[in-house]
């Protein structure tokens, strides 16, 4: 007997993995949380039915929140992370040698118990020296944290549960105080097929707070419709006056210094969106 599992991304529309075996399945304080091993790509961590990553695809993400912010600011050095327990976007903040420390924020602790036990690829760098990992809300760590981070990312779950906050204007209000004075957010803001509104009004409140703001894509072919958002913040430095040259080439598979400006051009109608 063949078992699928089906992620509906909306009512009427989603992708189906043949998998192999559920790893684990647990519903924890916050969320319904399960890893499952799918034959085309891999294990797949499953939040509240939404895939989060998964070990054939996670790398495009992961490069794609840290980068394009990491190699705008001038020296980051403290680096900030709220969300992102499977430990994908901290295992490429520690690709930059630079990072003196990053903060990793997870409301959830069995995500990160069950990515470091499962995930060992993803969640990698959890362990590293220069990361420290704190359980607790996102939102309350920032106010926590006044004028701390040179860069804020924003690995958070959709605007569902525990993570429907991180997507308020008083959130990336919060973020710019946590950001010193040259500090950078980026933040994945979905899809543009299926959450064109939210793209909208994201880009609309991070307008009237952040001075720079740039929203740039990546093909995650996992995530609703394949074509995903990522919405940054700047108080100083605009990503598309890094000079690429001085970019250098890291152990990547999605980012490069050729792609740093060109994932700013956006397709029309995504441009349009934001206008
Ligand atoms: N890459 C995925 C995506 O784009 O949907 C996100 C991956 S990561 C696993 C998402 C994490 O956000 C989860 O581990 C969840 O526990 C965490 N999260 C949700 N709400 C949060 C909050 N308020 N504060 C901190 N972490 C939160």
């Amino acid at each position: 007997m063949e078992l699928w599992y089906t992620e509906k991304q909306t009512e009427h529309y989603g992708i189906t993995a043949q998998i192999t075996e559920t790893l684990v399945r647990e519903q924890t304080q916050f969320q319904d949380l399960a890893i499952i091993d799918t034959i085309e790509f891999g294990r797949m961590l499953v939040l509240d039915g939404m895939v989060m990553t998964t070990e054939k695809d996670e790398w495009v993400y992961h490069e794609m929140v840290a980068h394009p912010a990491l190699f705008t600011h001038p020296n980051p050095k403290h680096v900030l992370i709220v969300g992102g327990g499977d430990g994908g976007v901290v295992r490429e903040v520690m690709k930059h040698k630079a990072v003196e420390k990053a903060v990793l924020v997870d409301i959830d602790g069995k995500v990160i118990e069950y990515s470091k036990k499962f995930l060992p690829s993803i969640a990698a760098e959890l362990d590293n020296p220069r990361v420290e990992v704190i359980v607790n809300d996102g939102f309350m760590h920032i106010h926590d944290h006044k004028n701390t981070y040179d860069v804020i990312m924003v690995d958070s779950t959709e605007p569902v549960g525990p993570a429907v906050e991180l997507f308020t204007r008083g959130f990336y209000q919060g973020i710019f105080e946590s950001l010193k004075e040259d500090g950078i957010f980026v933040a994945q803001t979905d899809n543009p097929w299926f959450k064109a509104d939210l793209i909208r009004t994201v880009n609309r409140d991070v307008r009237e707070i952040f001075p720079i703001v740039r929203v740039y894509c990546a093909n995650i072919p996992t995530y609703p419709s394949g074509l995903w958002t990522f919405t940054m913040g700047s108080k100083k430095a605009d990503p598309l006056e890094v000079d690429e040259k001085q970019i250098p080439e890291l152990d990547t598979k999605y980012y490069s210094p050729r792609l740093h400006k060109a994932a700013f051009a956006l397709p029309k109608f995504v441009e349009d969106l934001i206008k």
